[in-house]
């Protein structure tokens, strides 16, 4: 019997012992910085001569390691090593394919604070953030694994007499992963076992600033027993390898999180019949947000403050999730604001190599500079409050930023701007404050900070949102716990972490026998 799931808890760093075993590994990790991987492809090692060099941006230049580039060529050849191990790997049991996921998950577990050490290094996520990465990456192993056993024996369907009817489910084909550095541990490895547990193959395009970790992973499913040829690791540019995987007539699933603009590029690619091809491919694509904190005039301004903390700065603000907009009831709009201010004002921005800062950088100079430019329109369309600062001489560091009084339709509030910077705009009254939460293309993740159950009810029907909060913050999900995915432009609302995930990557088959 395999144990119920719960997630992995978090490491609480107020504990002397946790601070010790974290600023060790953080030391461990260090000395093995630099590194170099390849590609794999077909289960051997590919060294090119170009190569991807990932640096700590919280120091630019530590390399935290390099790795091999694919062409398109190698990315051609990384398909067909995918598709040639299809079907082998379909035909392992579901329970032998979810074993491999819990073999992963202790490899981790046991190696936890090490791979939280890395995505310090190589994205510069603070402490706690790393380690929430990390758990999360353990739970999709967990929960994937547990999903499959589920689903082995399909789903339950009606049969007449002298009938036998069975729904079942069946392995795909070949499937390319495309994840982002963001949720550098957790999405990559979550969006590459989701396919793999239910027969797939996989060739995965990690992401150009979080390569290493990505690489780390491959390993761990190797000695987990991942046979050559089921997963394939060619990392490379989105417009060389990702067009080549995405195009390829042999690519039956694409599974991608980032950025709009690259997700509806991918879903109008994927649509395009290639000679050769003989099915429609399936697209699962997890994209932007612009999410928004809704704070009423009978609430908790405290949970508020500390939500829209949470919700506009983990990681940045570098969270499709990130509550980078808050919407407030004309009463308290005011005092909320001065309450956020004061908090903002409190928070550590640094190097998380070198100590337990609250936030970290952003992760690139293209993610400096868009942010950094919001600050001047910020300037123009609202009023600076806090922040606004940014420098770039170390590493790409930029203050925590509020700006106020911003007209539901400005630029800042409707464009995703991934950085920590948060947009106050006040509401005449609740049905306004949801109005106003609606008004843009993204419909990802929304708290609400009210006392009155009659207007939490009123959110349920109309805040439309595929993750809705009430008296929390809006980012965070858990795994199992809290199936995460949007609507409107922020995706195809595929919930991963979700009971309906594993399915989306299959196909169902109805068997029907007379006797
Ligand atoms: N699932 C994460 C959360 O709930 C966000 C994922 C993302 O930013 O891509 O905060």
């Amino acid at each position: 019997m395999v144990q119920p799931y719960k997630h992995e808890p978090f490491t609480d760093f107020t504990i002397e012992e946790n601070k010790k075993a974290f600023e060790e590994a953080l030391k461990q990790v260090e000395k093995e910085l630099g590194q170099h991987h390849d590609l794999l492809i077909d289960g051997e090692r590919v060294r090119t001569d170009a190569t991807i060099t990932s640096t700590n941006p919280a120091n630019t230049k530590q390399v935290v390691g390099t790795v091999s580039k694919a062409n398109a060529e190698l990315a051609e050849k990384a398909i067909q090593s995918a598709s040639d191990a299809f079907d082998g790997w379909r035909k392992w049991s579901p329970r032998a394919r979810a074993e491999l996921l819990f073999r992963a998950a202790h490899i981790i577990r046991r190696r936890k604070h090490e791979f939280s050490a890395y995505l310090v290094y190589e994205v510069g996520k603070p402490w706690s953030e790393a380690d929430a990465d990390t758990a999360e990456a353990i739970d999709f192993l967990e929960y994937y694994g547990r999903q499959m056993i589920e689903l082995k024996e399909g789903k339950q369907i009606e049969s007449r007499p002298g009938e036998q009817n069975r729904y079942v489910y069946t392995s795909t084909g070949v499937a390319v992963v495309i994840p982002p550095w963001n949720l550098a541990f957790a999405i990559m490895a979550g969006t590459t076992v989701a396919p793999l547990v239910t027969g797939s193959t996989v060739v995965m395009k990690p992401a150009s600033n979080s390569p290493i970790v990505a690489a780390k992973f491959i390993e761990v499913l190797e000695e987990a027993g991942l046979p050559k040829g089921v997963l394939n690791f060619v990392p490379g540019s989105g417009g060389e390898v990702g067009d080549t995987l995405v195009d390829h007539p042999k690519t039956a699933l694409i599974s991608f999180t980032g950025s709009r603009d690259v997700g509806t590029r991918i879903l109008q690619r994927a649509s395009v019949i290639q000679e050769g091809q003989k099915h429609i491919k399936q697209v699962i694509a997890e994209m932007g947000g612009k999410d928004t904190v809704v704070v009423d005039n009978q609430s908790n301004l405290e949970t508020a403050a500390d939500a829209i903390i949470k919700s506009a700065y983990g990681f940045s603000g570098q969270k499709c999730s990130s509550g980078s907009r808050v919407v407030a009831h004309q009463d308290v709009y005011d005092e909320l604001l001065e309450m956020v201010k004061e908090r903002t004002e409190k928070l550590t921005l640094g190097n998380a190599s070198e100590e337990n800062v609250y936030m970290g950088p952003v992760v690139d100079q293209g993610a400096f500079d868009k942010i950094m430019s919001y600050m001047e329109i910020g300037k123009e369309e609202g009023r600076l409050i806090t922040g606004g600062k940014g420098d770039d001489s170390k590493g790409y560091f930029i203050e925590p930023t509020i700006f106020a009084d911003l007209a539901p339709n400005s630029r800042m509030q409707q464009e995703e701007i991934f950085g920590p910077v948060v947009c106050f705009t006040k509401a005449k009254d609740f049905d306004e404050a949801i109005e106003i939460a609606n008004n843009t293309e993204y419909g990802l993740t929304g708290a609400v900070i009210s006392d009155n159950r009659q207007h939490l009810e009123q959110a349920k029907e109309d805040f439309h949102v595929g993750n809705l909060y009430f008296n929390r913050s809006c980012t965070g999900a858990i795994v199992g716990y809290q199936p995460f995915g949007g609507f409107k432009m922020s995706g195809t609302d595929s919930k991963a972490g979700g009971p309906d995930y594993l399915t989306l990557h299959m196909q169902a088959k109805t068997i029907s026998e007379m006797f």
